[in-house]
C-alpha cells in the first residue's frame, strides 16, 4: 500500500499516469516528464494499456524501464479486451516476475472505440470484476479500479454501477480511481452514495488538466462526464492562444484540487497526457516540493499460482 509522501508539506499525496510512446520522439517526450515528476514523490505512476499487441508491449516496456532506471514504484493497467483468460494470466505472470505489485484492472472499452457495444472474449474475463478475482488468485497484489462520479454510460443506473464497484471491493480491489470530472459537489455525492453502500476502500479523485479543451470535452461526450458551462466559458476564445490558455489551465485545475482538498481529500491522481509542465505547477502549489525520490515500496508477497 502507499504511505504518506514525505516531501509533501501539505499532507497531500499523488500519483502520475502516463500513456505508453509510440514513437521515439514521444518515448523521449516521456521520459522528460517522467523525470520532472518523479522528484515530487509520487505514491505510484502508472501506465495505460491499449488495443493490440504492439501497443500492450510498449506498456510492459514502460514499466519495465521505470523498474529499472527510477526508484518509483509501477502500477500496470491491465484490460480484458480482446485476450482469453490465459493470455491475461500470461501477461500477469510475466508482470509478476519483472516485480510488478499494483494493477489497475479494468474491463476496457470495445474494439470499434470508447461508445461502442462491448463484446466479451468468449474465454475472456467478462468484466473487471472477474479481471480482479483472477489477479487476487495469483497473487496479493494492490489493485486499483475504475469509479465513475457521473456512471459509467453503460450502467443503467448509479445503483447498478455502484454494484459493480462494490463487486470489484468484494473481490480485492484496495483502490478506485476516478474518471475525470470537473464539478465537486458531483464527486462529494457520489463518495457519500459509495459509502452508504459499504464501500470504505480509498476513492481518489482523477484529475485531468486541460491542456486543450477541444480534445476533454470531445473525451468527456464519450465518458460521460460532462462539462459544466462556466468551465467552457473560461476556455472560450482561447483556442489560438496557447499561452493564456496554460495559465488558465493551472488555475482551473489548482482551484478544483484545493477546493477538494478543503472537502477532505488527499489523494490525487493526475492523468498527465505524458506532459509535465502542469501537474508540476499544480503540485507545487499543492504543498509537495521536489526532492530525492522515496524509495518504492516492496511487497514480498508470494504469488499464489507462481
Ligand atoms: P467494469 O467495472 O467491468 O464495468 C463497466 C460497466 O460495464 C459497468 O458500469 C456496467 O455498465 C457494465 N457492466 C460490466 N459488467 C456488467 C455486468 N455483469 N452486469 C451489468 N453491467 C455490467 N481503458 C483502457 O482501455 N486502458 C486503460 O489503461 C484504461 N485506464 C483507465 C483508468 C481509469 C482510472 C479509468 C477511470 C478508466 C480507464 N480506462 C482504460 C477506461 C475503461 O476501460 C472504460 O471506462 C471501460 O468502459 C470500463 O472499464 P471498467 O473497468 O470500469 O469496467
Amino acid at each position: 500500500m502507499s504511505r504518506p509522501n514525505p516531501l509533501s508539506t501539505s499532507g497531500i499525496d499523488v500519483s502520475f499516469e502516463f500513456f505508453p510512446p509510440k514513437t521515439e520522439r514521444m518515448e523521449e517526450n516521456l521520459w522528460r516528464a517522467i523525470e520532472r515528476l518523479a522528484p515530487l514523490g509520487p505514491s505510484f505512476v502508472s501506465v495505460t494499456y491499449g488495443a493490440g499487441g504492439s501497443t500492450r508491449e510498449r506498456t510492459h516496456q514502460t514499466i519495465d524501464r521505470i523498474l529499472k532506471e527510477t526508484k518509483l514504484t509501477p502500477a500496470a493497467h491491465l484490460t480484458c479486451v480482446d485476450a482469453t483468460k490465459d493470455e491475461v494470466d500470461a501477461v500477469v505472470r510475466q508482470y509478476w516476475e519483472t516485480g510488478v505489485r499494483h494493477f489497475v484492472a479494468l474491463r476496457g472499452d470495445s474494439q470499434a472505440g470508447v461508445g461502442g457495444e462491448y463484446v466479451a472474449h468468449k474465454d475472456g474475463y467478462r468484466n473487471a470484476v472477474e479481471l480482479v478475482a483472477g489477479l487476487k488468485a495469483f497473487a496479493d497484489f494492490e489493485i486499483s479500479v475504475a469509479a465513475y462520479p457521473e456512471k459509467h454510460p453503460e450502467s443503467p443506473d448509479f445503483a447498478t454501477d455502484i454494484d459493480l464497484l462494490k463487486r470489484k471491493v468484494d473481490n480485492g480491489a484496495t483502490r478506485a480511481i476516478t474518471q475525470f470530472f470537473f464539478d465537486n459537489d458531483t464527486f462529494e455525492r457520489y463518495v457519500e452514495r459509495v459509502r452508504r453502500a459499504g464501500i470504505y476502500i480509498p476513492i481518489v479523485p482523477g484529475i485531468v488538466p486541460i491542456h486543450d479543451f477541444t480534445k476533454v470535452a470531445r473525451f468527456s461526450k464519450a465518458t460521460g462526464a460532462s462539462i459544466p458551462a462556466w468551465l467552457a466559458a473560461r476556455f472560450e476564445g482561447l483556442d489560438d492562444d496557447e499561452q493564456t490558455r496554460s495559465h488558465v489551465a493551472a488555475a482551473v485545475c489548482a482551484d478544483q484540487v484545493l477546493d477538494l482538498q478543503k472537502r477532505g481529500i488527499s489523494d490525487f491522481h493526475f492523468y498527465t497526457m505524458n506532459r509535465a509542465d502542469l501537474v508540476y505547477s499544480i503540485c507545487h502549489i499543492l504543498g509537495l516540493r521536489a526532492g530525492e525520490t522515496p524509495a518504492a515500496d516492496t511487497n514480498e508477497g508470494e504469488a499464489a499460482a507462481a
